[in-house]
């Protein structure tokens, strides 16, 4: 028996997190001495038909080519793992959802007949059974290794299921809302990034989406006392992650 086999798959999204595997670097090496790469047009030519061990999926569905697509890719992958905002909530293309598709074509294209579009956008989840989410826009390249490995050592991935302001307390970082009075989604936050913004003295803007059970209600009081008017907040709350449904109610208050 050969190694497992892996295969990356792109739907829409803008590649970031595909090229988050390639920033793996130094590690991708060692993960490519431990998987058979079966499919990654990102990265090579070669392409398997399958059946994959493991499919990494990229990207929302927002055609239907993508609804087919997702289908057969779920029928020839025994583990699928959809990766980044696009993949688990839809994406910043989810805007899409609380707007008119036809409209916006008219307006961006030139020839709008030529679009062929869902009106949504959509996590994969909302279509064939995911086996894992893994957060982030884009995704954390340690959480991806995290998750890689053990799935490969045939364990649960450790990813926690925290909120960022956990990672700033393991950091020992200030905290910039209390400090600064900057506004900070790090409370309501999926934790991943290693609270990448507040070690730069910025504000989280939710990019991991909203953690397990949010007090996204609580939060926005706190928002505004900071200086975030209801347009700010409703903006903040719909950008990454504008499909997630905790994220998108307190965007309409
Ligand atoms: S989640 Fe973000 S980085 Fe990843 S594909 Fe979507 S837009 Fe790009
Ligand atoms: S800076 Fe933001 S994420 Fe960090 S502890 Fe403060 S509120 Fe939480
Ligand atoms: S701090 Fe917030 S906005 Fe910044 S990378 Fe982390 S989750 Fe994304």
């Amino acid at each position: 028996m050969g190694p497992p086999t892996l295969a990356v798959w792109k739907f829409t999204s803008c590649d970031g997190c595909q090229l988050t595997l390639l920033d793996c670097e130094d590690e991708l090496l060692a993960l490519a001495g431990q998987v058979r790469i079966a499919h990654f047009t990102e990265a090579s030519s070669a392409t398997d038909p399958g059946p994959y061990d493991v499919s990494l999926v990229e990207g929302s569905i927002t055609t239907r080519a993508d609804l087919e697509r997702i289908r057969e890719v779920r029928a020839r992958s025994r583990v699928l793992v959809a990766i980044g905002a696009c993949a688990t909530a839809g994406g910043i293309q989810a805007l899409r959802n609380f707007g008119d598709v036809a409209e916006f074509a008219s307006v961006v294209y030139a020839s709008p007949q030529y679009i062929d579009t869902l009106a949504t956008s959509t996590p994969i989840s909302a279509h064939v059974p995911v086996d894992f989410e893994l957060r982030g826009c884009p995704i954390d390249r340690h959480q991806l290794l995290e998750v890689l490995g053990a799935l490969l050592a045939g364990r649960k991935p450790d990813i926690p299921n925290t909120s960022v302001c956990t990672e700033c307390k393991r950091r020992g970082l200030t905290c910039v809302m209390v400090a600064d009075g900057t506004p900070c989604l790090g409370p309501v936050t999926q934790a991943g990034c290693g609270a990448l913004c507040p070690g730069y003295r910025r504000g989280c803007f939710g990019c991991f989406g909203p953690m397990a059970a949010p007090n996204t209600r609580a939060l926005l009081p706190i928002l505004r006392t900071c200086g975030m008017s209801e347009d700010e907040t409703a903006r903040v709350f719909t950008t990454f992650n504008a499909a997630s449904p905790a994220f998108a109610e307190r965007s309409e208050e």
